[in-house]
């Protein structure tokens, strides 16, 4: 911050807040943020499927255990990971709706179970 004058420090702030530094710190940020919440929700399960046991989190994914994901996400505003983290972490109560299931244990439950709209005439 250059300037001790209130009204330039708040100017070039603004300015700041425009350059894409700014925007690239506040991604990255971001990107922290949304990391930490994915290992905190992801140790609860124990950082593993709880199928198979696979346990690399890149392609571990949390399911609805009941299988109402779309239900879900549409009613309760869970669209994207983060804010299924974010939800989860303030009402830990909802963290037994779900269970950790790698990517193919997960699509072979949805398979199973139907659950996906591609999936119902097969
Ligand atoms: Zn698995």
């Amino acid at each position: 911050m250059p300037y001790k004058n209130k009204e330039d420090r708040i100017k070039w702030h603004k300015n700041y807040r425009d350059t894409t530094e700014y925007r690239r710190d506040q991604a990255i940020s971001k990107r922290k943020k949304i990391a930490a919440m994915k290992l905190e929700v992801f140790t609860h399960y124990g950082n593993k499927c709880a199928h198979c046991g696979f346990s690399d989190i890149r392609a571990l994914q949390m399911d609805h255990i009941d299988g109402n994901g779309m239900k879900d996400r549409k009613e309760n505003g869970m669209g994207c990971s983060h804010m299924r983290y974010s939800k989860v972490l303030k009402d830990r109560t909802l963290l037994e709706k779900f269970q950790l299931l790698c990517a193919n244990c997960n699509w072979i439950k949805r398979a199973e179970n139907k659950e996906h709209k591609a999936l119902k005439y097969t």
